[in-house]
Formats: C-alpha cells, structure tokens, sequence
C-alpha cells in the first residue's frame, strides 16, 4: 500500500511538471485529488490494515495529497507568469516613437476678417445685422433709390430667380430693411457682412460670389465729418496707425456726396511704386452721406434725421493685408493655401 501511494505520487508530479496549461492541471487534479481518485480509493482499503500501520498509511496518503497540491499550485502560478510575460512582450509600446499628429482646423481667412472687421466696428458701439441671401428687387434696388430703368443697375447684373426674385448684389438691402423696421423713430448704428453675388467672369480680382460689409449710422445732426472719423479710426485699426486716409469724390445712387476712401501705400509710404500703380495710395471702399431719398423711403424724416454708409469688400481687405494676389484663393479651398493663416 505504502509503495502503491509512492508510485501515485511520482505519477501525478510528472504530469504536473509536463503540465502546458492551466487547464492540464485541472484536470491531474480531478485525476489524482478528486472523491473518485486513486488515492481515495487507498484510503477506503484502510479497514483491512492492522491498528498499528493505519495512522501510518493515513499519514503518507496525506503528505502524498499534500505534495501533489503543492506542485500544482506553484506549476500553476509559473504558468500564469509565463502566460502574462508573454502577453506583455506582445503589447509593448514603443514611447519613444513620434505621435501621430492631431489634424486641428483654423478659421478660414475670409472668416478671420471679417470678425477682425466685426470686432472693431463693435468696439465703435455698431451692431451687426444680417439679412436674406435672395432678395426682392424693392430692397435690392427700389428702396435704395434705384429704380426700375435706372443706368446704375446694370453695373451690378446679378442672378435672377424671377423678375422680382434674385441674388442679392450688394448687403445693402439689409440697410433698407434695418431702417424700414425702426419706424423712422429710432437711430440706426449697424454694419451688416454678408455674401453678394454679380454675373462678373471670375477672374484674379472678380468673383461671382464675394464678400461685403457695409456700415450705416443714422441719427440727428449726423454729418461727413462723423463718417471721415469712423473710416479713419477704422483704416488705422486694421492697417496700422502711420496710414493716412484720403477721401475722393464718387458717385453711388444711394449716397450724397458719395465718396472714395484711399489709404497711404504702406510699400513705398506714399512715393508711388507698384503695388499703389504709382499714386502712393491704394483705394480700399466707397461711402457717403445717405441719399435723402433712401432715408424717406426708409420712412425716416430726411429734415430731421441724417447718416452715413461705407461698403466694403473683405476679400480686399485681405489682399492688401496679407498680400493675396487672387481673389479665386479664397474660394477653391486649397488647404495649402488656407493653412498660411490659421494663426492670422
Ligand atoms: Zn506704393
């Protein structure tokens, strides 16, 4: 019995050592520890011993139990490590390798300047004011005293969706339909930015689609010396404080006096080169006293009230800023492009 109990053991710790998985040493342990196994089997044959050799055998057959438990529990555990060994040498990261880098979008040039334009204007107590992209003839033209025939339309040929129906060609509808909401009681101080559309062949300075922003204060005693102060504050603001501005005269159906603003060539400071085809100044929009006739039909009192509005084109804006030299950069969205600005 003895010898049978010896040989049980050196059979279960071979197979413990020959062991591969966890699940082989389960089962040896079913094998030889369970209720069904051999060394159960010794003990029960037990009653046929004598007195004296049963606390013997009883005590072997124990340590025999206790050997082979002890043999599985370290194989098992050195299983284990090997097991998580190898998971971690299958894992392992190379911190020392370069990051992928995170793609982060900008805003788009156009976008930057016309919040810079926005922010200064607000500075100035302005507004901001948008209004549909599809217009209607009467505030597209008629109310800002174009009418129907009038020569100046057909600088400004636009998309037509039908005959009363088109694409706005300018933001000063929106002007039109400010003042028309403020009962002709109230001052207006708004800049309205938006897009405008003109039957214009893109090329490197016209685009079919293109950006405006146009200003319009309206008040009591509003007078061209107030406009000259706003445009000036503005022109240095935006193109540094050594620029000069000059006003010219022009001709705008919705303003009179009408003019053009001119600021100092920051290339040749006022010398002539160039950039400023040799006047020393680069024109950069037009404004005027509002047309007595625009505040009427806008149902202001023209005897009481007067104001002002300027337009201007961002997209010009921003070549003379950052020396863009076509107007097209900005709408074929060439990342390449794009991506020289993300910080501007
Ligand atoms: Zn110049």
């Amino acid at each position: 019995m003895k010898e049978r109990l010896e040989q049980l053991k050196q059979e279960a710790l071979n197979k413990v050592e020959n062991a591969e998985s966890v699940q082989n040493l389960k089962d040896v342990r079913v094998e030889y520890l369970g209720k069904k196994g051999p060394i159960t089997e010794v003990l029960r044959g037990m009653g046929k011993l004598s007195k004296e050799e049963r606390p013997v055998i009883g005590q072997l057959a124990n340590d025999v139990r206790e050997s082979i438990a002890e043999a599985i529990e370290t194989k098992q555990s050195r299983l284990e490590d090997a097991a998580m060994e190898k998971q971690l040498e299958e894992e392992s990261i190379d911190v020392t390798l370069p990051g992928r880098p995170v793609q982060i979008g900008g805003p788009h040039l156009l976008t930057s300047i016309v919040e810079e334009i926005e922010d200064l204007f607000i500075g100035m107590g302005f507004e901001i004011k948008e209004g549909p992209e599809v217009e209607t003839d009467y505030y597209n033209f008629e109310a800002l005293n174009l009418p129907k025939g009038h020569p100046a339309r057909d600088m400004q040929d636009s998309f037509y969706i039908t005959e009363e129906l088109l694409m706005r060609t300018h933001t000063s509808p929106v002007q039109a339909r400010t003042m028309g909401a403020r009962n002709g009681g109230e001052p207006v101080k708004m800049i309205c930015p938006g897009k405008v559309y003109r039957r214009d062949t893109d090329d490197a300075t016209h685009s079919h689609q293109f950006t405006q922003i146009e200003g319009l204060l309206v008040d009591k005693n509003v007078r061209m010396s107030d406009l000259k102060g706003v445009l000036n504050a503005f022109a240095k603001q935006m193109f540094g404080a050594e620029r000069e501005i000059r006003l010219r005269p022009s001709f705008f159906p919705f303003t009179e006096p009408s003019v053009e603003m001119d600021i100092s060539c920051k290339v040749c400071g006022g010398e002539g080169c160039s950039v400023c085809k040799g006047t020393g100044w680069i024109e950069i929009l037009g404004g005027g006293m509002v047309h007595p006739n625009v505040l009427e039909m806008a149902g202001y009192d023209p005897k009481e009230y007067s104001g002002f509005a300027f337009g201007m084109g961002p997209e010009r804006i921003a070549m003379l800023k950052y020396g863009v030299d076509d107007i097209r950069h900005f709408y074929t969205n060439d990342i390449r492009f794009l991506e020289q600005y993300h910080k501007a």
